[in-house]
């Protein structure tokens, strides 16, 4: 059934429970979108439930070869539109947008995929993805949460996000040692009221020292002037909601300036 022995290095773990591609495909919404790119699309479980989903551009990136072969062998509507490329290194600039993301994705670059989303929110209006469960929870995960952290707060500040279904290992094949999950992510704003550069800077500082009173943390920082007296810097990263973290970065950007 599998047309070559599945790749580790390239995170393959291929969903052969069609019933639940049909139902990923379902939490898709396209309207007033003008793209909708598919994250590795693999041996096409999930490309063959939205390869007729009419919008104006589709297109599929899978970094394998093999892949890319037994897709334009098997689904002809995808030539033309299939990207033998790393995701990581594509321009999503290079496609039209608003534009929607999909996947079930490779779990070794979950991270990097979610960051590169992040980093181009002005062109991504949603996302539906499958990640290992840990990762979808992270998400999803509100602030005082352990599993709240730096990428729960970069992009709950943009995305309205939403754990969709959990699904068990012997839906894939190979079957991966733990448990996914498919999120879905919609973008409610493109701007904070803040500095947002300051903000990531914040977040990503907060958190590498994740058990300190960011008093602590941001006297790494240089804002060696502030004097750190407002009751917030006594708490601790994940104590922190979205709105507290832009309160924060006002409170440092207008003592520096
Ligand atoms: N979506 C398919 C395959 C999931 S496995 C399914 O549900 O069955 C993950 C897929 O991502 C594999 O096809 C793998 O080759 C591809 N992939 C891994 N790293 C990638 C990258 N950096 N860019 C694009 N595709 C990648």
């Amino acid at each position: 059934m599998i047309p070559f022995k599945p790749k580790k290095k390239f995170g393959q773990n291929f969903l052969i429970n069609k019933n639940l591609s049909a139902k990923i495909a379902s939490f898709i919404d396209v309207k007033n979108c003008d793209s909708l790119i598919e994250i590795g699309p693999g041996l096409g479980s999930l490309t063959k439930e939205i390869i007729n989903i009419d919008i104006a551009e589709k297109k599929f990136i899978e970094i394998d070869g093999d892949c890319v072969d037994y897709l334009q062998k098997s689904i002809s509507e995808i030539n033309g539109n299939i990207i033998n490329e790393d995701f990581l290194k594509i321009d999503l600039n290079s496609f039209k947008s608003p534009m929607v993301i999909v996947g079930n994705f490779p779990y070794n670059i979950s991270n990097q995929i979610l960051f590169k989303i992040y980093e181009n929110r002005n062109i991504i209006q949603s996302m539906v993805g499958m990640f290992q469960f840990e990762v979808a929870e992270r998400i999803c995960s509100p602030k005082g949460s352990k599993k709240y952290g730096v990428l729960s707060v970069l992009i709950q500040a943009y995305f309205n996000v939403e754990m969709k279904i959990k699904i068990r290992p012997n839906n894939f094949y190979p079957a991966p040692k733990i448990d996914s999950a498919v999120i879905k992510i919609v973008k409610y704003r493109d701007h904070l009221n803040c500095n947002e550069k300051l903000f990531k800077e914040v977040v990503k500082t907060t958190f590498n020292l994740r058990r300190k009173k960011i008093r602590n943390s941001l006297k790494t920082l240089n804002y060696s002037q502030i004097k750190f007296d407002n009751p917030i810097f006594d708490k601790r990263p994940e104590e922190l909601g979205v709105l507290e973290f832009i309160n924060l970065t006002n409170l440092l950007n207008n003592e520096n300036i």
